[in-house]
């Protein structure tokens, strides 16, 4: 039976059996699991970051982005969970599900090469630091002091 709500509930560790409608989300170790809305049994696992699912609470509901696309299963799900409610998508064709992937995948390879790129420019500063004369440094110093 497909679900149309789902209550979310705050622990440290996700239970090894976990109950239908609902979902878990373990702040300290950044991750939601819950049991695949349409009723299959299968447990959903939603790591949480910025580069995989994203939890938004708001009050006494959550939501997570981007959907849940259960294409590793039979039941081939895909629902969005919005404030507790389950959205469901209407059926999709094998491309169209390739389609959703690559733009996920697109997603969080663009996340990752915008943390690599910040950690390269970091970085670079910190080569050409390493060459200047010492008052330059002191100065570079001074001034990112203040700009942070
Ligand atoms: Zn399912």
């Amino acid at each position: 039976m497909r679900l149309n709500s789902i209550q979310p509930e705050f622990v440290e560790f996700v239970p090894k059996v976990l109950e239908p409608g609902i979902l878990y989300i373990s702040q300290k170790y950044k991750t939601a699991s819950h049991l695949c809305a349409c009723g299959c049994g299968e447990k959903v696992v939603t790591p949480l970051s910025p580069a995989d699912w994203r939890l938004e609470i708001d009050g006494e509901t959550v939501s997570l982005h981007p959907s849940i696309g259960n294409w590793n299963y039979a039941c081939q799900s895909h629902y969005w969970i919005r404030r507790n409610r389950i959205s469901w998508s209407y059926a999709m064709t094998k491309q169209q599900i390739a389609r959703v992937q690559a733009r996920d995948q697109a997603d969080k390879e663009h996340y990752i090469a915008a943390v690599n790129k910040q950690k390269d420019e970091l970085a670079a500063i910190n080569t050409t630091m390493e060459q200047k004369p010492f008052l330059i440094r002191l100065w570079q110093k001074l001034i990112r002091f203040f700009v942070q």
